[in-house]
């Protein structure tokens, strides 16, 4: 155990490691009704529409609550209750995006793939060539749950060809990977201030087609999430619905002005590159497997293959980790022991060769020899 006073390295995908910029804008209390606060909240609207080119088509609504209260007020109001949505689901946050969906009440279909394969775009057209009555599309662009990348601009450029809504869960990829409104159609995206821009959790966003939200007043099932609703009152008054989170909306807004100052997405894309670069190069040569293949694979977060050694528990494993300084992530594959390194968050390719260090020692420590894991060996 440390003896020392310092926060350990975030490798997980949310929350992460925020910059000490990003941590002090949080010790000041605002009032939610001031015009300064209310001002905050405009610039951070602002500021994220900008990310994705998006100001002349969408609107930004921000809701507060973790990643998924955002997806869920997102199709909850921009699906009509007699809507029919088609979720996209090679991984966990796709169950999830259609499990809310059918708790909403909306009629539900599901295109599968394994978690190791990117949605295909010709079984998403296949699927929407046999059922007329699907009017939506919501699909995961980067499945933090593996880190595979799926081909959204492909799959947008289909279903908007069909005339059909696409939602995006564009949670663990937006602002580090490219997303241009313009070119790329849909109806919502949404994300949280906890990912790549590097802010605390605590509040989503969704960008809406203006007039798809126009539109979708009286749709919601549920009060606190309908996303119609938070729109206009913003609209009206400047503020927020209900209590904000205040601390996480000026910070967000610091995160943002760091992000806009480092160079933007590329900048902030071409770091989590050097990250990923780092960290699998470095795990590789300790004897360690990426479980999705380096095509499809987004520079977010990695999904090893645990150790085949007779040795090997995960608990102790990332204890001995944590104990250096590094938060590991537990897998969320259900055939297969796996663990999970996220790239993203305030750290850069020293951080990475650290933990790569940390890993090693741990591995020492707990006399885990057989590295690779059984499958790969044998294949
Ligand atoms: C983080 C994340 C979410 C939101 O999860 P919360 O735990 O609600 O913050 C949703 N989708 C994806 C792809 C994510 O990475």
């Amino acid at each position: 155990m440390s003896h020392f006073d310092r926060d350990p390295i975030l490798l997980t995908p949310g929350p992460l490691t925020t910059s000490l910029a990003t941590k002090t804008a949080m010790l000041r209390d605002w009032g939610s009704w001031d015009s300064h606060f209310n001002a905050v909240t405009a610039r951070v609207r602002e500021r994220l529409t900008a990310i994705i080119n998006g100001a002349a088509s969408h609107v930004c609504v921000p809701m507060q609550g973790s990643g998924t209260f955002s997806v869920e007020a997102a199709v909850n109001t921009l699906v009509p209750r007699n809507g029919h949505l088609l979720a996209l689901v090679n991984g966990a946050y796709g169950k999830r995006m259609a499990r809310l969906t059918e708790m909403m009440g909306r009629h539900l279909s599901v295109v599968e793939a394994p978690d190791d394969q990117a949605i295909s775009v010709a079984d998403v057209t296949r699927a929407l060539d046999a059922d007329a009555s699907i009017t939506h599309v919501a699909m995961i662009h980067c499945e933090t749950s593996t880190g595979i990348l799926n081909p959204l601009p492909e799959i947008a450029a289909a279903v908007e060809s069909r005339r059909k809504g696409l939602i995006v869960d564009a949670m663990s990829s937006f602002g580090a990977l490219p997303i241009d409104a313009a070119k790329t159609p849909f109806d919502a995206l949404v994300a949280a201030s906890g990912k790549c821009i590097e802010g605390p959790p605590g509040m989503g966003f969704v960008f809406a087609r203006r007039s798809v939200l126009e539109r979708s007043a009286g749709n919601s099932t549920s009060l606190s999430l309908d996303l119609h609703d938070q729109w206009q009152y913003m609209e009206k008054t400047t503020q927020w619905r209900y209590t904000p989170p205040t601390h996480v909306v000026v910070a967000l807004d610091a995160a943002l002005e760091q992000y806009r100052a480092a160079g933007g997405q590329a900048a902030r894309l071409a770091r989590y590159t050097a990250n990923y670069e780092m960290l699998v190069s470095g795990m590789m040569e300790l004897g360690f497997r990426v479980f999705v293949d380096a095509k499809l694979q987004a520079p977010i977060i990695v999904t090893f293959h645990a150790p085949a050694d007779s040795k090997y528990v995960f608990k102790a494993f990332y204890d001995r980790v944590r104990d250096k300084g590094f938060i590991l992530y537990p897998g969320k594959l259900t055939q297969l022991e796996t663990f999970r390194v996220g790239c993203i968050g305030a750290i850069g390719p020293d951080e990475m060769r650290h933990a790569v260090n940390a890993v090693r020692d741990a591995l020492d420590e707990l006399g885990i020899k057989q590295i690779a894991p059984r499958a790969v060996r044998a294949a």
